[in-house]
């Protein structure tokens, strides 16, 4: 090979190195550039992460925080029948915090009913306090809308039970109306709506009257099982929307579950506080449909259905 024939060789393979070498240049940068993407987007996912965490953090101390609307403490009662003393209540203790869904459960006839109406002033008690923060508004199992009146005047009914029939009232019953989708029904009669519909209408028309917490008392029981799962939903929403707390009595462990941030387990007459447990569902958005699908629903069931314990 002549010297000229060497250098031209020494050349190329130069150049093809430079080439190599750029190539690999590229080849690092953009191998790079994927890292830099795929860490931004980790960095991301964690930064959405910790926000959560800390909201839900920031929830869990506010509803810790969040006063009490209702102290039921050391309450007791007896019945005075014809036939005897009927021990209804024992020392019952619990309290209702602001915003919060409260079931009580326990097997039938054990005094469930008689705590709302003593909460509700209807009944009265023989030992204990209970003290109340703001308005109450009730809800029973029956819808009891007059049927002889329209859908306008059933919730103008309440107010006038109250004395409350003002101008002002009037017309905030009216938005309520029209922003639960109730407004172009307001001359039917109530035998002219559906069982949720009317469930609907009997819940505007106690949210009329303003109130902070809202007793119910085996409010869907009278409703076929699929409404009733469509107006538990229904209700919570609307409840949670106007910032009510709720003290809800019912028998049917699902439905309890399903709407309670906390269960209150009584015993058999005289009932008794046998446990206090806590609801917790970590879904966005969490309502009575969407908690049934989590895995945590059928734990909580087995556990109530133990805590109740129906053969003690
Ligand atoms: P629950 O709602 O858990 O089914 P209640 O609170 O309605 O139970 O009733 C508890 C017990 O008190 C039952 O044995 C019931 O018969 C009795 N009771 C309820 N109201 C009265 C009353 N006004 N007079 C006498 N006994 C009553
Ligand atoms: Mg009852």
């Amino acid at each position: 090979m002549s010297k000229q024939e060497k250098n031209k060789k020494t050349k190329i393979l130069t150049i093809k190195q430079i080439q190599e070498n750029e190539q690999d240049k590229e080849q690092n940068i953009k191998e790079k550039q994927i890292k830099k993407q795929v860490t931004t987007q980790q960095e991301e996912k964690q930064v959405i992460k910790r926000e959560k965490q800390v909201q839900k953090e920031i929830g869990q101390q506010k509803r810790q925080q969040a006063k009490e609307v209702l102290k039921i403490e050391n309450v007791s009662k007896k019945y005075q029948a014809p036939n005897g003393e009927i021990e209804a209540l024992k020392e019952i203790d619990f309290t209702l915090k602001e915003g919060e869904f409260l079931s009580i459960i326990g097997p039938s006839g054990c005094g469930k009913s008689t705590i709302l109406s003593i909460v509700a002033g209807l009944e009265t008690k023989d030992k204990g306090e209970i003290k109340i923060d703001g308005k109450i508004g009730y809800m029973l199992q029956k819808d009891s809308l007059l049927e002889w009146r329209t859908i306008y005047n059933n919730i103008m009914f309440g107010l006038e039970v109250q004395k409350n029939r003002t101008k002002e009232n009037e017309e905030y019953a009216i938005q309520l109306l029209k922003k639960y989708n109730l407004y172009e029904f307001k001359d039917k009669y109530p035998n002219q709506l559906s069982g949720g519909m009317r469930q609907r209408v009997a819940l505007i028309r106690t949210l009329a009257i303003k109130p902070k917490i809202l007793l119910l008392d085996e409010a869907f029981s009278a409703l076929d099982y699929q409404t009733r799962i469509m107006v538990t939903k229904d209700i919570y929403d609307i409840l949670k929307n106007e910032h009510i707390s709720a003290l809800i009595v019912t028998h049917d462990i699902s439905e309890a579950i399903s709407m309670s941030d906390r269960i209150v387990i009584l015993s058999n007459r005289p009932a008794q506080v046998k446990e206090i447990m806590k609801i917790e569902f970590e879904i966005e958005n969490r309502d009575p449909i969407n908690c049934r699908e989590s895995p945590k629903f059928s734990e909580y069931f087995d556990a109530v259905w133990k805590g109740l314990n129906i053969y003690e």
